[in-house]
């Protein structure tokens, strides 16, 4: 299968992750910065997976075109249930520098310990078909004891990954591109649609 898909999103960095994985399978993607009345998709489910369903099934329908969408979150042991699926609305309107300043003192005075994963799940939807697909990925890590790093976004500089010594943020993007969640679901989706195979 092949040509230009939809991704549900307005995030140009999630647009240039999805092309660079793609790239020679004669699949690429556009945003929805590209498509005139794109619809606003309010994440109103309770789980990644129905999130980025609502995403993609709405935006295929509205363009009649393959589309894929994606739906991420952080999840902190010392933090049950704050975060996750929720984690774009937490402290809504404050900085990241904040937010991760705000985590680092719940997860220093806890005593469940550090660890945390990121999760991301991508849904597909073929309007024409009906087909749909999901994929998903976790990487697994450790809440830093401070913020280091310049790179990645959101949680990047709090999130340290032991095989590395470094924080997400530390990292790089080449780096991050390889082992991160959303990575790891992108090049599962790529399989499944490349060659049909579960
Ligand atoms: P969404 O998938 O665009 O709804 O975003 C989910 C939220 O999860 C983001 O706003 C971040 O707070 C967090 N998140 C997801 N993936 C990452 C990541 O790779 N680095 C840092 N934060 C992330």
């Amino acid at each position: 299968m092949g040509g230009e898909f939809i991704l549900a999103t307005r995030n140009a960095g999630k647009l240039r992750e999805f092309n660079h994985a793609f790239e020679g399978t004669g699949i690429s993607f556009v945003s929805l910065e590209a498509i005139p009345d794109a619809p606003d998709v309010e994440e109103t489910g309770d789980t990644y997976e129905k999130n980025a369903f609502l995403k993609a099934r709405a935006v295929a329908i509205h363009t009649g075109k393959p589309t894929l969408a994606d739906d991420s979150g952080i999840e902190i042991d010392a933090m049950p249930g704050e975060l996750g699926v929720k984690s774009a609305r937490f402290r809504p309107g404050f900085p990241y520098s904040e937010i991760n300043d705000i985590v680092l003192d719940r997860v220093n005075n806890s005593d469940v310990g550090r660890g945390a994963r990121y999760v991301a799940v991508i849904a597909f939807v073929d309007p024409v078909t009906g087909r749909e697909e999901k994929t998903s990925g976790i990487c697994e890590g450790l809440i830093h004891d401070r913020q280091a790093g310049e790179g990645g976004f959101g949680f990047d500089p709090i999130f340290f990954m032991t095989e590395y010594g470094k924080t997400m943020a530390e990292l790089g993007l080449d780096i991050k591109n390889r082992i991160s969640h959303r990575a790891i679901a992108i090049s599962r989706l790529k399989e499944i649609l490349l060659t049909g195979v579960k």
